[in-house]
């Protein structure tokens, strides 16, 4: 499809779910992807398989939301060359309203949610600056426009992804550093196998139906399906596209009505 042939890219929670699905995506294209997650094994396993295929990917042990390991990962990964592409990935859901949401839970969503995708924007945009340019990429989600019922502190972090590519796309215009967000719908992975075994265990099967139908398409997305438009966002071939959210929703903004 879309080539990104010597392209370094960042992929955080790259090891499982929408982040697994970019950086296989990126690898096929060409790409050498460096998965940061906070999963080692995870991430171990998925850079050796990426490898055995024949693609070039690195595994680091990472929290997003501790500024000085981002700082000096992404420090490490440039003094070996330049990078290219920051796919802001790595995201947790909690389920709450305003009244039931304690304050560690609203504090450790921000923090990771919120806090995770400025952190590595802090440690990255400096050194796309340095090399005449960059592409991010982050992982927003319907929450952040139409705020999901019972998804409070959820809903609101996602709407400071949308916020902070807005403003990022603004701020460095002029730096040749484009930033998009995809704002997906629910999507098939182990984020929504843990909430459904978490939130109603038993019932898995019969609430999977059920969530999937409040999607108009009525399915869930496969996490291949997030991985193409990725590709597609982070490519030369979208260089006209900066500063905008793209849902991948399956008709769930627009046509739920
Ligand atoms: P997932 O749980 O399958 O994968 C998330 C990955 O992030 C995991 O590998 C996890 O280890 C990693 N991670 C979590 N906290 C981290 C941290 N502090 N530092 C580094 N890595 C960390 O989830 P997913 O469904 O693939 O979701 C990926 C992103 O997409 C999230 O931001 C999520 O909010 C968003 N999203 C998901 C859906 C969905 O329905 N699955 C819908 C809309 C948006």
């Amino acid at each position: 499809m879309f080539s990104l042939n010597n392209k370094t890219a960042l992929v955080t929670g790259g090891a499982s779910g929408i982040g697994l699905a970019i950086s296989q995506a990126f690898a096929e294209a060409g790409a050498t992807v460096h998965i940061l997650e906070i999963n080692q094994d995870l991430a171990n396993q998925v850079a050796d398989d990426i490898k055995a295929s024949g693609g070039r990917a690195e595994a680091h042990a990472i929290d997003v939301s501790n500024q000085a390991q981002v700082v000096d990962l992404i420090g490490q990964i440039a003094s070996q060359g330049p990078i290219h592409i920051l796919v802001n990935n790595a995201g947790v859901a909690h389920v709450g309203k305003a009244d039931t949401t304690d304050e560690a839970d609203f504090e450790r969503i921000f923090r990771i949610n919120v806090k995770g995708v400025y952190n590595c924007l802090y440690a990255t945009i400096p050194h796309f600056k340095a090399n005449g340019g960059g592409v991010i990429l982050n992982m927003a989600s319907v929450a952040a426009s139409v705020g999901i019922a019972d998804r409070f502190a959820y809903s609101m972090s996602k709407g400071a992804v949308l916020t902070m590519t807005l403003s990022v796309a603004k701020d460095y215009l002029n730096d040749n550093i484009r930033c998009n967000c995809i704002s997906p719908a629910r999507v098939h992975t182990p984020f929504v196998d843990g909430f459904l075994a978490k939130n109603y265990p038993g019932q898995e099967a019969e609430m999977f139906e059920k969530l999937s139908k409040t999607q108009p398409i009525g399915r869930m997305a496969e996490p291949k399906e997030v991985g193409a438009l990725a590709l597609y966002l982070c490519s030369d071939e979208a260089g006209f596209i900066t500063g905008t959210d793209y849902p991948l929703d399956g008709g769930f903004i627009r046509l739920n009505n």
